[in-house]
């Protein structure tokens, strides 16, 4: 799929990494090097100078995919964070807490482009687990981190799946992100998104994607298990039923999820402007599929994409109830 020509309708997105740079400051930035702020990006036809503001993510940037910014100073810096439009969505939708006192796990986390946009949305507050099994991007994951200087993750080296929730050190773990390994059949530019979608694309036979969903499955259902975790963002980039509306529906029956009291997420706490929701036809309740947001790679100027929340009521508010 490399050079595929879809790859033309995604715009360079550039997220602004809001622990270092304001987006005003950006933006003044970007106008000195002779580029052009306009209220509209036109995906089919933009010229190289020309950039605007993306309609649904806050600091988020769309230029002309043409646009390098490898050389760029801020980008060498650690200011801006080049990272496709839908993998944006998880941590907008996680909305992790901006407290000295907030917890939050980020469970499948190299090379760490949601877990640096997370550190931002938290302004560095609190604390950020960062999981990573695989050793070689752990390593990428930290020096990401050390780049865009967030100070509030921890990362650690271990299988999410090993991880003892009932360990005194996550007891406070409200929120937690879960990105995991998937076919990554979304990704249009593979050049572009190599790391990201670990190169496992080109299987895309059954039984492999079931065994990936048992595997995604399994990693939901032990994320609900952390004893103070009442948000949970489950996402992927991958276009197949199987990793994305079969997963929830399956985690919405598991025995976590009931005796934990876990729901959908309604879709006012959803990306409420997206428009492209789930599948209803591959939900038990079809109309679960309006709490899930989906991305279709060549109709909606980013990758292929798919991201759910769980959400469980505290025991403050059932007793409130
Ligand atoms: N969220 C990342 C980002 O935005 O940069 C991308 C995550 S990538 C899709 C999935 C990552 O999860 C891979 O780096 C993989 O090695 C890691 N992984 C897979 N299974 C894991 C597990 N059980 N525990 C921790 N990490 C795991």
């Amino acid at each position: 799929q490399i050079g595929d020509s879809r790859a033309a309708l995604i715009p360079r997105y550039v997220r602004i990494n809001t622990t270092l740079w304001t987006i005003q400051e950006a933006i003044q930035h970007f106008i000195s090097k002779g580029f052009e702020l306009a209220d509209v990006f036109e995906v089919s036809s933009p010229s190289k100078q020309v950039f605007a503001k993306d309609e649904h993510i806050s600091a988020l940037l769309l230029f002309n995919s043409e646009v390098s910014f490898q050389d760029d100073d801020a980008y060498k810096a650690g200011k801006i964070i080049l990272q496709d439009k839908a993998s944006c969505f998880p941590a907008v939708v996680l909305d992790p807490p901006v407290s000295p006192s907030g917890a939050v796990i980020d469970a499948t986390a190299a090379p760490g482009n949601k877990t640096s946009h997370l550190s931002a949305l938290m302004q560095n507050a609190g604390t950020l687990f960062a999981f990573e099994r695989d050793r070689k991007r752990f390593s990428t994951l930290k020096t990401m981190l050390s780049n865009a200087k967030c100070q509030n993750v921890e990362p650690v080296n271990a299988d999410f799946l090993t991880v003892n929730p009932m360990d005194i050190k996550y007891s406070k773990v409200t929120h937690i992100l879960l990105d995991p390994s998937c076919s990554g059949s979304g990704i249009i530019n593979r050049l572009d998104y190599l790391v990201e979608s670990e190169q496992e694309a080109e299987s895309v036979q059954e039984e492999r994607l079931h065994k990936l969903a048992s595997f995604q499955l399994m990693m939901v259902k032990h994320a609900m298990k952390f004893p103070a975790v009442h948000r949970i963002v489950y996402s992927t980039c991958s276009v197949h039923a199987i990793e994305d509306e079969h997963v929830v529906r399956a985690a919405l029956k598991t025995e976590e999820a009931l005796s934990r009291h876990f729901t959908l997420a309604p879709q006012s706490q959803v990306l409420p402007q997206w428009k492209r929701r789930g599948c209803p036809n591959e939900m038990d309740d079809p109309g679960h599929a309006a709490s899930l947001v989906r991305c279709l790679p060549g109709e909606d100027a980013t990758n292929g994409f798919f991201v759910s929340c769980f959400v469980r009521k505290t025991s403050e508010q059932e007793h409130s109830a």
